[in-house]
């Protein structure tokens, strides 16, 4: 049988490695600067230019809609993650000044979701959905300190409904109601997108339904 102190350990173990995977630092393809140039890297080929250029003129739409997040470092990044985006802070800058702490927006380049493909399809409107969506989550972490911010991320598993919806109210807030609906009908109609996934967005997020009700209230 196992002990009450085996699970503690467990589950200590667990919450450790639940922060190291949120806050992991990756190689970063794109580094959007405040003035809106950008910077490449590695991995760079044709096919990643057609989704990067649509990224980058979507979320400097977006970014001017956050003006609080105008002299934050946001790195562009693509990695094989099960959701289509997601944006956490960089590990190595999480307890830093909140002013000089550096997140990234993670691109899914998971062949399960298909979102690589999903990405050279998608609308600008639908884009700037999705990283409205982002976007007011690091508007989230850049009012946390380190610590909170670690706290939050253990704590996000137990919240993730409450978390996302209220995300989405944030970028609703910012003006992007009609686009997170425009995100929300592209990938309820593509076949692109997993079933799992859309049952995820389902029970998190905002319908187009209570997103409608929102904007035309
Ligand atoms: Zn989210």
């Amino acid at each position: 049988m196992v002990s009450r102190k085996h699970l503690k350990l467990f589950l200590i173990i667990a919450l450790i490695f639940r922060v190291i995977t949120t806050f992991c630092h990756d190689a970063s393809i794109i580094e959007i600067t405040k003035s809106g140039n950008f910077n490449t890297f590695t991995n760079y080929d044709r096919n990643q230019y057609y989704l990067d250029s649509s990224f980058i003129n979507a979320a400097l739409i977006v970014l001017k809609r956050y003006p609080e997040l105008e002299n934050i470092k946001i790195k562009y990044i693509k990695k094989n993650i099960n959701t289509m985006m997601a944006a956490r802070p960089v590990i190595g800058s999480t307890l830093k000044q909140m002013g000089k702490r550096k997140y990234k927006i993670i691109t899914s380049t998971n062949p399960k979701n298909k979102s690589e493909k999903l990405f050279r399809q998608i609308s600008i409107n639908a884009y700037e959905g999705i990283l409205s969506h982002e976007f007011a989550h690091i508007l989230c972490y850049s009012k946390k300190t380190g610590v909170q911010l670690i706290f939050y991320s253990i704590a996000y598993p137990f919240k993730k409904r409450k978390i996302e919806r209220e995300t989405d109210q944030i970028a609703i807030d910012r003006g992007f109601g009609k686009e997170l609906i425009e995100y929300n009908q592209f990938i309820i109609t593509s076949n692109l997108v997993s079933k799992k996934y859309l049952k995820n967005k389902e029970r998190n997020y905002l319908s187009i339904k209570e997103i409608e009700k929102i904007i035309y209230k």
